[in-house]
């Protein structure tokens, strides 16, 4: 492709807006361009990269048994009720107005729908159906560029098994399938289990790559190896040892102190002396929860040992529950189901809201004063807190997540009535996994993890281009002949070759273009060494420079492609 005839609007400056370095990279490369707040264009260059991306996943897929089918965004809305998704995906999805429709997040619905007239017998199981499709989702905050976008590409398979033991196969094979697309694309990525959520499934894990530009949290053990999104993870935490002795239970003035901070100034206490209480609303009822010190409550852990939705209670809720405001909440004579984080276990000496507004109770023992308590693992796991596997030290931190294989079991199935034939001629819900991968987000991680001051670089398997080749003055006709023979010469040997031919760029424009783009060899062609029969190679990873006769520019390249 030659630069001169080429759409690649590369920028020197670093746009406003963006912040992460895979998206000031695609932007400043002329990759892709923001057309409204989620929503970006790939311009050819970013198109590239996409459609090598979306090969590398075929390949995979493909040699898992997968089946590429190409499903339609808009889907009408009555399917989406059928799993009562409209509700539950809420703001998130979007609706067409004016007629029954909605633009696809996701396509569990329409796979179950193709499946349940089709598949009808054990005989026609196991399936994996995938596409490469659009999804539409109206994210709260679209950020980071294509990382979080409103409108982004995915590949999503679905698994349709008759057994569970099938869907661990298939599972399985996903699991191997995606650690190679990972692998192909120069992915430094962990896998981490996940939350099943409120979907009920049976196993989950992500595939993460650490970076400050990823919204999830994720807690690692170095040591072992233990990774587990922080929805799920699990650390051994040092517990508040019950007193010897256990004091009276006082009431303690508290005015204006409503923080757990607050609370130990004012009283010259420990945070490990004191219970936060939270109080969460499921099916109508209120729950409170006891953490300590500053602890944090995981609702997603909370909702599975409640085995259901939760939502934290209002303002007015809570005072007509325990007739105090946040900040003034505790267990004694809270009426409702307590439950306390297992750091709590058995403690005494504590002091906590007293259900009373410029109130406080210390001296509560747990044992004592409350009847009927359970306890349970309901922290947020905190960087330097022991890892249950090795005992080591957990760390935690950001990251984006690439990709996510889930084991759905029957949910979708059941709400649709996709059923099958047994072995035993009776009629069951089919098993069902799914199983994605953001194609941006591979694309958005790459350059997250291979680039330096001067701009991306690519490896040979997802760069646009090959060769970038830079004829320094293109207006002296040994160069612009040496160039358009080895443009020639090496296109036809198969090298995709970026040509700057542009005839009035300064050398200096065109070198900056060059490690910006970032493509992995780039052959520069200047009249003085040409006199001479040479041209340079640099190697854009590593820096490295050397002179090339002509006569064996071919050869060189070839055993750099190797
Ligand atoms: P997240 O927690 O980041 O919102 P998700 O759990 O909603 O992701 P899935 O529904 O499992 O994601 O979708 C599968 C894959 O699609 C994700 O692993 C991610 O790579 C990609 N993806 C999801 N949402 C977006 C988005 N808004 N923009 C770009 N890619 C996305
Ligand atoms: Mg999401």
């Amino acid at each position: 492709m030659r630069l001169s005839k080429s759409f690649v609007p590369t920028l020197k400056e670093v746009p406003n807006d963006a912040v992460v370095t895979s998206h000031i990279l695609m932007l400043r490369s002329g990759m892709i361009r923001m057309v409204s707040a989620g929503i970006y264009s790939f311009l050819p260059l970013g198109y590239k990269v996409i459609k090598k991306i979306t090969e590398i996943i075929r390949e995979e897929m493909n040699a898992i048994g997968g089946q590429e089918f190409h499903l339609p965004a808009l889907n009408p809305r009555e399917i989406w009720e059928e799993t009562n998704r409209v509700e539950s995906f809420g703001d998130t999805l979007f609706h067409v107005k004016n007629r029954d429709y909605v633009l696809a997040p996701t396509h569990e619905e329409i796979m179950t729908f193709h499946a349940r007239s089709v598949l009808k017998s054990y005989k026609d199981l196991p399936q994996i159906w995938y596409q490469i499709q659009t999804k539409f989702r109206n994210e709260a905050r679209p950020r980071s560029g294509v990382i979080r976008g409103r409108q982004f590409l995915m590949k999503d398979s679905y698994s349709f098994d008759a057994t569970w033991e099938q869907l661990d196969s298939a599972y399985a094979l996903h699991d191997k399938a995606y650690r190679k697309i990972f692998n192909k694309c120069g992915l430094k990525y962990f896998v981490v289990g996940a939350s099943s959520g409120a979907m009920g499934g049976t196993g989950s894990e992500e595939f993460m790559v650490k970076s400050d530009a990823g919204e999830d949290t994720v807690a690692y053990c170095g040591h072992c190896g233990y990774a587990a999104n922080v929805e799920v993870a699990v650390s051994i935490a040092a517990a508040k040892l019950s007193d010897k002795t256990s004091e009276e239970i006082r009431e303690i003035f508290t005015p204006g102190v409503k923080s757990i901070d607050e609370l130990c100034k004012f009283l010259s206490i420990s945070e490990a002396q004191c219970a936060k209480s939270r109080v969460y609303i499921h099916e109508g009822k209120p729950i409170l929860v006891l953490m300590l010190g500053n602890d944090e409550v995981n609702e997603t852990k909370l909702e599975k040992i409640i085995g259901g939705m939760i939502r934290p209670a209002r303002p007015e809720e809570l005072k007509e529950i325990t007739g105090a405001d946040a900040g003034s909440i505790g267990p004694i004579g809270f009426k409702g189901k307590i439950i306390a984080d297992l750091k709590l276990k058995d403690s005494s000496n504590l002091f906590s809201g007293a259900n009373k507004n410029d109130y406080h109770l210390g001296g509560i023992d747990l044992k004592r004063d409350i009847k009927d308590m359970d306890y349970a693992d309901l922290r947020i796991v905190q960087s330097g807190e022991t890892c249950t596997r090795c005992g080591n030290k957990l760390q935690v931190f950001s990251a984006i997540e690439l990709g996510h294989i889930f084991k759905l079991g029957t949910k979708y199935s059941t709400a649709m009535g996709a059923t099958f034939l047994n072995e035993n001629g009776e009629e069951k819900p089919l098993i069902m996994g799914s199983y994605g991968i953001g194609v941006e987000r591979v694309m958005a991680c790459y350059i997250e993890q291979h680039n330096d001051e001067k701009g991306i670089i690519w490896d040979k398997t997802l760069a646009p281009f090959h060769i970038h080749l830079l004829g320094l003055n293109m207006r002296k006709e040994s160069t612009a002949d040496a160039c358009e023979k080895i443009y020639s010469d090496l296109s036809a040997a198969g090298y995709d070759v970026l040509f700057d031919d542009r005839p009035d760029a300064q050398a200096g424009f065109k070198f900056n273009d060059a490690d910006l783009l970032g493509m992995p060899v780039q052959i520069i062609v200047g009249e003085k060494k040409l006199k001479e029969n040479i041209v340079e190679i640099k190697l854009r990873k590593s820096g490295e420079r050397s002179d090339v006769q002509l006569n064996d520019l071919k050869e060189k390249i070839d055993n750099l492609f190797k």
